[in-house]
């Protein structure tokens, strides 16, 4: 219940979110065509215009006839998101975009580009407006879950970039999206579905879907069980991160409340097995938090925790604490964060410390909320 005098951002528009091609098979498409007395071909040419061309307008779909471009485009192609904002740093290579969702709820999504000697372009992408999982360090934890989002909703922010980066609109020339975090709002195996026929969308080859590469997409949990067993017998071929944040179960029930429910241990030996069945090394998140969860000798008990389950599967990536608004913790000390890498690598274990890109803007790890925006 809002309290007095508070403002009620959210207007109560119930319901599922319109029903759109990119939530359907290839089969289940021209079914719906066929539905609205269609020919069922138009459901491929429909599939070229979105997910090949990025293309929504009726007006530009000239392949098909004038009389029932509208209908087909406003049943198969509704507007799902619009564009509220967008910022950007780095010189225009990285730009965060809030998005509000058919029901007004808002959700955000971060396009980075790297150039460099291996150029690529990461989406980080939202699968809920806000998230249930309550980490005490992550703005998004702070927010509460609003509602998952439909597999649609998480693949037009794929699209949306696609736009902007066949548009020139980010700096560095045209280009396409190579890698898909779910690293935005939300907990991905909280909305399993959903999230399982994005990435079979984004994955699919062109014009059935927007043909990214397996091995581009990362889905990061907070480590839910039985979903992580679910999601490696789908066979999706895409990369797993755990959020692990602490080796050990008193402090971890306290920064990922859901310890509570599935131990470190059991996440460790389901993240060994996703390596298992998948082939796939995992990543292992830790963001760095001073003097609560940066001890050297947490990094040695990871170290140790990661080589009793075997060598080579997986890999550890610690992000400094970005700032959230209102907690008290913040990054750790450089010798500290170097001292925690050093016990990890004295153990073998690889190590990758996740850049912070996009903090300055409010769109680094954990720094998404759509509140005050
Ligand atoms: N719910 C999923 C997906 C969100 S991913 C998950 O937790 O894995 C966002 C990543 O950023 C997670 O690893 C999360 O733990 C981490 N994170 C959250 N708050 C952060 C903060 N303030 N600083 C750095 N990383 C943070």
């Amino acid at each position: 219940m809002p309290r007095p005098g508070e403002l009620t951002l959210v207007p109560a528009r119930r319901g599922k979110p319109p029903r759109h091609l990119a939530d359907l098979d290839v089969d289940a498409r021209r079914q719906a065509v066929a539905e609205l007395g269609e020919q069922p071909f138009r459901a491929d040419q429909l599939s070229r215009h979105y997910f090949a061309r990025h293309v929504n307008d009726p007006a530009q779909m000239t392949d098909v006839p004038a009389a029932v471009r509208d209908t087909l485009a406003a049943s198969m192609l509704p507007t799902l998101t619009t564009a509220v904002k967008h910022l950007e740093t780095d010189g225009g290579t990285t730009r965060k975009t809030l998005w509000r969702l058919f029901d007004g709820a808002l959700v955000e999504s971060v396009l980075m580009r790297y150039q460099g000697d291996r150029p690529r372009v990461t989406l980080c992408v939202s699968s809920q407006a806000g998230c249930g999982m309550s980490c005490p360090f992550c703005a998004t934890g702070q927010q509460g879950l609003t509602r998952n989002m439909s597999a649609a909703e998480i693949v037009e922010q794929v699209v949306a970039a696609e736009r902007m980066l066949a548009d020139g609109e980010i700096a560095g020339g045209t280009g396409r999206v190579t890698n898909v975090v779910f690293m935005g709002m939300g907990e991905p195996l909280a909305n399993y579905k959903a999230v399982v026929t994005a990435v079979r969308r984004m994955t699919d080859p062109a014009p059935s879907g927007l043909g990214i590469g397996r091995r581009g997409v990362t889905v990061s949990t907070v480590g839910l069980v039985p979903a992580i067993d679910k999601l490696a017998a789908e066979n999706l071929g895409v990369r797993l991160a755990l959020s692990l944040h602490a080796p050990d179960d008193e402090l971890r029930d306290e920064l990922v409340p859901v310890n509570t429910r599935w131990k470190v241990g059991e996440a460790l030996d389901a993240a060994r097995a996703y390596f298992e069945k998948t082939g796939r090394r995992v990543s292992i998140e830790y963001a760095l938090i001073r003097e609560i969860n940066d001890h050297a000798w947490r990094g040695d008990l990871l170290g140790k925790l990661l080589n009793e389950r075997g060598r080579g599967w997986v890999h550890v990536n610690p992000i400094p604490l970005n700032p959230t608004p209102g907690s008290k913790w913040t990054a750790s000390k450089p010798e500290d964060e170097a001292a925690f890498v050093a016990a990890l690598e004295e153990r073998g274990v690889p190590v990758t410390i996740r850049d912070t890109r996009g903090s300055d803007i409010d769109g680094a790890c954990g720094q998404l909320a759509t509140v005050g925006d």
